[in-house]
């Protein structure tokens, strides 16, 4: 796997993020099985909650694609320092990753060059567990009177 490449995947698209609230750029860029790169920034909406990260935004990518199998995620952002995924990013990549048994390889880098390498299963402990099934979390939303 060619890390830089999925760098520069990531910075270019950090150019389209479409965001008019915080003027905060962030690329992302995830490798698949396949050996395919998708792009993602990310997008903001005049309604906050509607905004979507550029982590998910690249997942979304490659599922559009029929690629769900996920080898490596790359961040990169406005910052000087490297940006690491948020909780929502990490939960999100959990479920894929899950589904295979397998840990994302995690890269962020920052306008200085420094570059931060890690993983998903180093960024995210909890979520929910491995063996949850979509059934499980139906029922744990399901509130009952006392
Ligand atoms: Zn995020």
């Amino acid at each position: 796997m060619n890390i830089d490449e999925l760098i520069s995947a990531a910075l270019r698209v950090l150019e389209n993020a479409s965001v008019p609230l915080s003027r905060f750029r962030v690329g992302a860029a995830v490798l698949t099985a396949n050996g395919k790169i998708f792009e993602g920034c990310n997008t903001e909406s005049l309604i906050p909650v509607l905004g979507v990260c550029a982590e998910r935004n690249a997942i979304n990518h490659a599922l559009i694609h029929g690629e769900s199998r996920f080898i490596a995620v790359a961040v990169v952002s406005d910052l000087h320092l490297p940006l690491l995924p948020c909780g929502t990013c990490l939960q999100y990549m959990q479920e894929f990753a899950r589904q295979e048994d397998r840990d994302i390889l995690i890269i962020a880098e920052g306008r200085s060059g420094d570059r931060i390498v890690t993983s998903l299963d180093e960024l995210f402990k909890g979520g929910f567990p491995p063996e949850t099934s979509v059934k499980d979390i139906q029922e744990s939303f399901r509130w009952t009177p006392e």
